[in-house]
């Protein structure tokens, strides 16, 4: 994507490519960026910087990928140097929920706040945290890692191997599965009912809120653990505002109503008190546009 002052998107390209190997998908990367070169008529010393939002744990500082979860050959990778040599422009490198943060902080539905927590809800849970209008990373770069809290000692296994982690009850995979954990045990005119047409979503459980017992259940359980933790980071962190994203937020209707009310209830007062709490705006451009304020501020 080329994006401009203010965050605008003035042009963007993309490729579907996840079976590849990590010199492959760089060499792709490098194809697009040079077609939005070209067919903008730009120079690269007229890019103020490349930014990359990558999605998997990196070394944001030594510009290095940890590793990658689809793709072999991202462990310990030196993405940045490689992009910047190529192009010869000056590349930072982030993790996508990370700069997904920044995006919605500095031109989303954080702007104005000065300290913040994005939480991303979609097929994994992930996240990112401002503080004095910075991002914060820890002392090995995992802060923002919001999927991995501990919302129960004994629940189900995170993808990580650990139990009771967010993620494992409020991803969209896991907020699926527990509904197909319920239908299994309702009448067989319920289950048809829900497996016909459209099959089991996080859309259509939120949206049987009022009038399914078995995805009240389901969106109960989901609300209160994602407010558990949400109403924690609030006491620790006493933000200004809680920026929630992903697809299970888009689907989900009326979320960040009832997170909002779960901080309320949980969270010290003098904290839950002073936060808002939005959906965010920038849908999946987020990390993009944050990756491109880090390297507007790299230059
Ligand atoms: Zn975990």
């Amino acid at each position: 994507m080329l994006i401009g002052e203010e965050g605008r998107i003035l042009d963007s390209t993309h490729s579907i490519d996840r079976g590849s190997s990590a010199p492959a998908i760089v060499e792709t990367a490098c194809l697009l960026i040079e077609q939005i070169i070209a067919r903008r008529n730009l120079s690269t010393t007229s890019l103020q910087g490349i930014g990359i939002a990558f999605g998997g744990p990196v070394d944001a500082e030594r510009g290095i990928t940890i590793r990658s979860h689809r793709t072999n050959g991202f462990e310990q990778f030196p993405l940045a140097s490689l992009i910047e040599e190529r192009f010869g422009v000056r590349t930072v490198l982030e993790n996508d929920a990370r700069a997904a943060a920044l995006g919605e902080f500095t031109f989303g539905a954080g702007r104005g706040s000065r300290n913040m927590v994005y939480l991303h809800l979609g097929s994994g849970v992930g996240g990112g945290i401002i503080v004095d209008g910075r991002l914060h990373h820890g002392v090995s770069m995992t802060s923002g890692e919001l999927g991995h809290m501990v919302v129960t000692t004994n629940g189900p296994r995170c993808s990580c191997g650990k139990p009771g982690h967010l993620e494992a009850y409020a991803s969209e995979g896991a907020i699926v599965e527990r509904m197909r954990l319920q239908l299994a045990a309702t009448s067989p005119e319920t289950k048809a009912n829900w497996l016909a047409q459209h099959g089991v979503t996080v859309k259509r459980i939120f949206d049987a809120y009022e009038t399914d017992a078995s995805a009240k259940a389901v969106v109960d359980e989901t609300i209160q653990v994602i407010g558990l933790a949400i109403a924690n980071l609030v006491t620790a962190l006493n933000p200004d505002a809680v920026i929630l994203g992903g697809h299970v937020t888009e689907a989900a209707m009326g979320l960040p109503g009832m997170v909002r009310a779960k901080i309320r209830q949980y969270g010290f007062d003098a904290a839950a008190r002073h936060v808002a709490v939005a959906s965010a705006q920038l849908g999946a451009d987020s990390g993009v546009i944050g990756a491109a304020v880090l390297a507007s501020r790299a230059s």
